[in-house]
């Protein structure tokens, strides 16, 4: 069914946009990438979103990441109406701390000790101050496509908002700090090889999404995680697994568990704050004994370890750890990629699919996108035909092609299987004549 109305949501944009740069306080957001006008949210329970017009969608998009049990979810709702009953910041320290990092040290093997931010940006800037530290070297790895969040040093060729925007990397970031920036192409070993033979005592880490999320999902090929690992290793370059989107997400323990390829530090985000403002960097104690008060690395926060946020996080931890959880967003993913085994074997000139889990891109390319060359071909027209098709189905996917869609456990078999369809419809339609938006 067609939204019969955005009027209320084309009203609240207006007056944001007076207020607001591009109306929103995160670019992909505003759905420029698609066009039209996004929808302002009223209120989400479960697998729904509902907009100020009251229509309703089924939601993959999932904040982006952190709903993995769905919205309001009655066990972290309580849990975090309780920590705001006993006040929600001290700047002192709290248990509900010390319970949050033991929950993930207790699920990703290679996190022995954490520190706790309050955004995905914060971890990777402060593990790679932390890397830089430890090694006593200059130059990161990164690559294309990848997207670690906005700090200076990781905004070029970054995936996600950047590549929606068709901008390589901002204004404002200073040669300088992106001077020890090497780009590398990810599935691409010979390219992490020639950057080491170029400046081998210089490399202070490589950081790699270890499934890519923000060129669209982009699944590591067989060999390439345990490359890094290895590479890494014979020079003395730290391994850093952005795990802000993977953790908590393709296995409890992480991209790192589901390769079993082990990182020396790991950054954290989304999940583990269960829909509030947390980020963590973690990894061997050696290392982490870096940061102060016990060393000398300076990294701090007023608002970090905030006690709402942790008993968002521990719920949703916990939650996670009931028994088959994984394997039922495996369950529906795979249930997902069935339903649409037909049109994407009808369509293989034109569309793909990437899964890993319950994380997922349908990409208006054909064969199989491997890196940002790959996903910077696709037709983002097409792709926002598709968008506007899905939104008027009743579905809310990301307005954008280099982005990861979600799948929560408050997901339906129905709905997966009437959502498999819907997309077989709007792949039909993105096919069809452009229209204009
Ligand atoms: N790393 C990855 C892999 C991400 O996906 C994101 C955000 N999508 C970030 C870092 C940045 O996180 P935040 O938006 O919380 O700063």
């Amino acid at each position: 069914m067609k939204p019969s109305s955005i009027a209320a949501s084309d009203e609240a944009f207006a007056a944001a946009c007076a207020r607001m740069p591009g109306g929103v306080n995160s670019p992909v957001r505003a759905f420029g990438a698609v066009g039209g006008t996004p929808r302002f949210i009223a209120s989400a329970r479960g697998s729904h979103l509902v907009d100020l017009d009251g229509n309703d969608y089924v939601d993959f998009v999932g904040s982006w990441g952190p709903m993995i049990l769905g919205h309001a979810n009655a066990s972290v709702h309580d849990a975090i109406v309780s920590a705001v009953d006993r006040g929600w910041t001290f700047g002192a320290p709290t248990t509900a701390e010390t319970e949050l990092a033991a929950e993930v040290c207790d699920a990703v093997n290679s996190i022995e000790k954490i520190r706790m931010v309050n955004s995905g940006t914060e971890a990777t800037m402060s593990a790679i101050r932390l890397a830089r530290a430890c090694t006593g070297r200059n130059r990161v790895i990164k690559f294309s496509g990848c997207y670690h969040g906005h700090h200076d040093a990781l905004l070029v060729a970054a995936g996600s908002g950047l590549a929606t925007a068709g901008t390589p990397s901002s204004p404002g970031v200073t040669p300088g700090s992106v001077a020890d920036t090497v780009l590398c192409r990810f599935n691409d070993l010979d390219s992490v090889r020639e950057a080491f033979r170029a400046t081998p005592d210089d490399i202070a880490c490589i950081i790699v999404e270890p499934v890519a999320g923000n060129m669209g999902v982009v699944a590591p090929k067989p060999g390439f995680l345990e490359g890094l690992r290895t590479v890494c290793s014979a020079h003395g370059a730290l391994l850093v697994f952005d795990e802000v989107m993977t953790g908590f997400r393709v296995a409890r323990g992480g991209a790192q568990a589901r390769f079993a390829v082990a990182p020396d530090l790991t950054t954290l985000g989304k999940i583990i704050g269960g829909g509030m403002p947390v980020g963590a960097y973690g990894g061997r104690a050696d290392l982490m004994q870096r940061v102060a008060p016990s060393g000398d690395v300076y990294q701090a926060g007023t608002l970090s370890g905030n006690p709402a946020a942790m008993a968002a996080g521990i719920a949703t931890l916990r939650a996670l750890r009931a028994h088959g959880a994984y394997d039922r967003l495996e369950a529906l993913g795979t249930q997902l990629e069935q339903g649409l085994a037909a049109v994407l074997q009808k369509h293989a000139d034109t569309v793909s699919f990437a899964r890993v889990g319950s994380m997922f891109t349908l990409f208006f390319h054909s064969g199989r996108v491997e890196h940002f060359d790959d996903a910077m071909a696709c037709d983002t027209g097409a792709f926002g035909r598709y968008f506007h098709a899905m939104l008027d189905a009743g579905y809310y996917v990301p307005p954008s092609q280099f982005e990861a869609n979600f799948i929560s456990l408050a997901h339906t078999d129905d709905e997966i299987q009437a959502a498999a369809a819907a997309m077989e419809r709007a792949i039909v339609t993105a096919h069809g004549n452009a229209t204009t938006r």
